[in-house]
């Protein structure tokens, strides 16, 4: 058999074209661009992220890609199209109706897809994406990596967001070097991505519970991952799309810079409030802390690094070692 990963990607350049075709026809005109266009979105960006639409019906793309040639067997496999429950012989396409984010590889290559819905309804999901395949493992892909890599290297620092729409608007507002987990946790894999291009990371997690618990999981694997790791905490309710628009891109990039802290800053001063008169939560937060700087590797940026958290928590180094040692004794 021929390679089976080319037919993979031949169909989904397929499907790149023809979501791209599809956001210019009427249907896509009145639904998608306009769409793009109140989030802001002009030509130029939406050609440089392959953005698209999926026109509403079931089967646009699969008839489409059938007279074209496509097997279904292929069109399955690159998780284009579906089998009906109970009735596998009925096939339907995954995206209808919804704007397409197209998910690129390091090379430039469409692997998936994400597709969101235009209304406010709840009983759908606001993203739909591309299933795993055998050219699109989610834990190796960051959204936007194509898109960001010669700036990271540039700037030898990459921002990572949640959400496709906060790389979008980042490239808007004037910034390159930014990636999107999009809304799952960060891998080892995705770090080490990271690492080919820069050693530095800043997180931008949205500002809401679910950000700022991502950022924390998120710190400690990218510390584990001998990179170095910044955060900047958002208001609440904002993410870096909303906030940028709010703001504009001058103040946006003020804020990133003014607001970017080293993790332990981040960690101290998310709990600084409810710690301040409670020794057990202090005590805590000690532990917490402690449990980060387990994670570096090296050790001069770790002995940096406690020196750093004993001065912001007003103890004693040893204590901070003595606690460290204890991590390491039970093996990490
Ligand atoms: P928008 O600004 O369009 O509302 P967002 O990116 O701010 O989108 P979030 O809810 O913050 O949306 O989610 C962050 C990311 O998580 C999304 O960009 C998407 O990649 C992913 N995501 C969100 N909701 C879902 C979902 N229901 N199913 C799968 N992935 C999702
Ligand atoms: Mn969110
Ligand atoms: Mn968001
Ligand atoms: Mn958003």
């Amino acid at each position: 058999a021929h390679n089976e990963r080319e037919s993979l990607y031949i169909a989904l350049g397929y499907a790149r074209d023809f979501f791209v075709k599809s956001l210019h026809s009427e249907e896509g005109k009145s639904i998608g661009l306009s769409y793009f266009k109140e989030r802001g979105f002009n030509q130029n960006i939406i050609e440089k992220f392959d953005l698209g639409y999926a026109l509403n019906g079931w089967s646009h793309l699969h008839e489409a890609a059938k007279a074209d040639g496509f097997s279904d067997e292929i069109l399955l496999k690159s998780g284009l199209i579906l089998q009906k429950e109970g009735d596998p012989q009925r096939l339907y396409d995954r995206f209808r109706g919804r704007v397409i984010f197209t998910i690129h590889n390091l090379g430039g290559k469409p692997v998936g897809f994400g597709a969101r819905i235009l209304t406010q309804d709840k009983k759908q999901p606001k993203y739909i994406n591309s299933p795993e395949t055998e050219v699109y493992h989610k834990s190796d892909i960051l959204y936007g990596i194509f898109q960001a890599k010669k700036s990271i290297r540039e700037k030898d620092n990459c921002y990572l967001v949640e959400g496709y729409t906060d790389v979008i608007s980042m490239h808007l507002a004037g910034i390159e070097n930014v990636v999107a987990s999009s809304g799952t946790s960060l891998t080892e894999s995705q770090i080490k991505l990271i690492k080919r291009f820069s050693d530095n990371i800043t997180v931008l997690y949205d500002g809401d519970a679910a950000g700022i618990k991502a950022s924390l999981r998120g710190i400690d694997m990218i510390l584990e991952g001998g990179l170095n790791v910044k955060a900047v905490v958002f208001p609440n309710g904002e993410d870096p799309d909303s906030y940028a628009r709010k703001v504009g891109s001058s103040a946006f990039k003020d804020y990133l810079e003014s607001k970017a802290q080293d993790f332990i800053s981040f960690k101290i001063g998310l709990y600084a409030e409810e710690t301040a008169n409670d020794p057990i939560k202090q005590a805590n937060l000690i532990k917490e802390v402690v449990q980060s700087l387990g994670k570096i590797p090296d050790p001069i940026i770790r002995t940096v690094y406690i020196r750093k958290s004993a001065d912001l928590l007003g103890i004693d180094e040893d204590i901070i070692q003595a606690e460290l040692n204890k991590i390491y004794l039970k093996g990490k």
